[in-house]
């Protein structure tokens, strides 16, 4: 595990983010919060893809409300995120959140942020101070303009509401588009706060650019030892998310998980790959394993070309072969290859 710069710890439910090496996942529901059973089912979804925390929007009250029965149904520690209204937020720690995301200088006057930390310092509850780079205080625009500089004093103005009541149970992210500005950003607020820190690249834009540049961003930061907990956040499916943000985890040594080889195919190509490449990710996603998979196109080149790999398939016109380190197993029918991929995958495990 890479070794990680030191930050306070801070519990969220029995999480804990900052004051240790490992990098907490972290992922958003998509429902509208108070619909339960929707909501639940997602917050189970997220979790089985690797989402140790799940954060929920609180709208309304009826958001809030819901909270309550939520906790009594799942263990995932929840966040609130919540805008500017501080009834929201007691509404919610009271109803039982793990954690809220809000911002101080946002809810008015000192009395409402005292009655935010009050509530929060009675049940423990942690608060996430959120900088977005599109919403910077004007005077700081003037001064500082859209920079690494603007977006750490912005911090520092909710930070020292949340300290000057003596509430130090906090948690940064400093977001923005850009790339250069989010890396510069988190590397002054790891030299500024003794608090851990929230990676995320906000409006990433759609899969593929937005994986790119989430990846371009918190790589040399987490490298660097800088970041305590991510959410990658994509304009595409959830799962997209933890799976890119698991893969940068991974690539940065700070996640086990199983390496998913593919050969790009070519002209030998004579059976649906990518079908089948589709459901090893999905079941891979569902079934972690530190074991290497490749999925390869051919059954001449593709145990040669993925001879490392611990398990492997190669689909043919009609048979396909099942290998392991680069040696073939066995053939199988090409419409089994799927299943004897599992029965062989499940086997293995169990051997480990
Ligand atoms: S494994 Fe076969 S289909 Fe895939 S790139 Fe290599 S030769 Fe082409």
């Amino acid at each position: 595990m890479r070794k990680r710069t030191k930050t306070k710890p801070v519990f969220i439910g029995g999480v804990q983010i900052g004051g240790q090496d490992a990098v907490v996942l972290q992922s958003m529901t998509t429902t509208k919060t108070e619909h339960i059973d929707e909501t639940l089912e997602e917050i189970h979804r997220l979790a089985t893809l690797g989402a140790e925390i799940v954060r929920l929007a609180i709208v309304d009250g009826s958001d809030a409300a819901a909270i309550k029965e939520l906790k009594t149904k799942t263990t995932v520690p929840l966040v609130a995120d919540i805008h500017f209204d501080y009834r929201l937020a007691i509404q919610a720690v009271d109803a039982g959140i793990d954690k809220l995301r809000i911002n101080p200088g946002n809810i008015g006057s000192p009395e409402h942020v005292k009655a935010v930390v009050d509530a929060c310092k009675a049940r423990r509850v942690p608060i996430r101070i959120g900088v977005n780079a599109g919403s910077l205080a004007p005077d700081l625009l003037d001064k500082h303009g859209r920079t690494a500089k603007a977006m750490v004093e912005s911090a520092k103005r909710h930070v020292a509401m949340l300290e000057a009541e003596n509430f130090t149970d906090i948690i940064i992210s400093l977001k923005a588009s850009d790339v250069a500005l989010t890396v510069a950003s988190y590397r002054l607020a790891a030299n500024t706060f003794p608090y851990p820190l929230h990676l995320g690249l906000t409006e990433a834009g759609p899969v593929t650019s937005g994986a790119i540049k989430s990846a371009m961003a918190m790589s040399p930061l987490l490298m660097e030892g800088i970041g305590d907990t991510i959410r990658v956040s994509v304009s595409g499916e959830r799962a997209e998310e933890l799976r890119i943000a698991k893969t940068i985890l991974a690539n940065t040594s700070l996640y086990e998980q199983s390496n998913l080889i593919a050969c790009p195919t070519c002209g030998r190509l004579s059976y649906d790959m990518m079908t089948l490449l589709a459901k090893v990710e999905a079941y891979l996603d569902a079934n972690p394993t530190t074991l290497s998979v490749a999925v390869m196109g051919c059954a001449v080149n593709g145990p040669g070309e993925a001879k490392d790999a611990d398990i492997g398939i190669a689909g043919g016109r009609e048979e396909g072969l099942l290998f392991a380190k680069g040696r073939v197993v066995k053939k199988v029918p090409q419409a089994e290859l799927f299943e004897a991929f599992v029965a062989q995958i499940n086997a293995m495990i169990q051997e480990k």
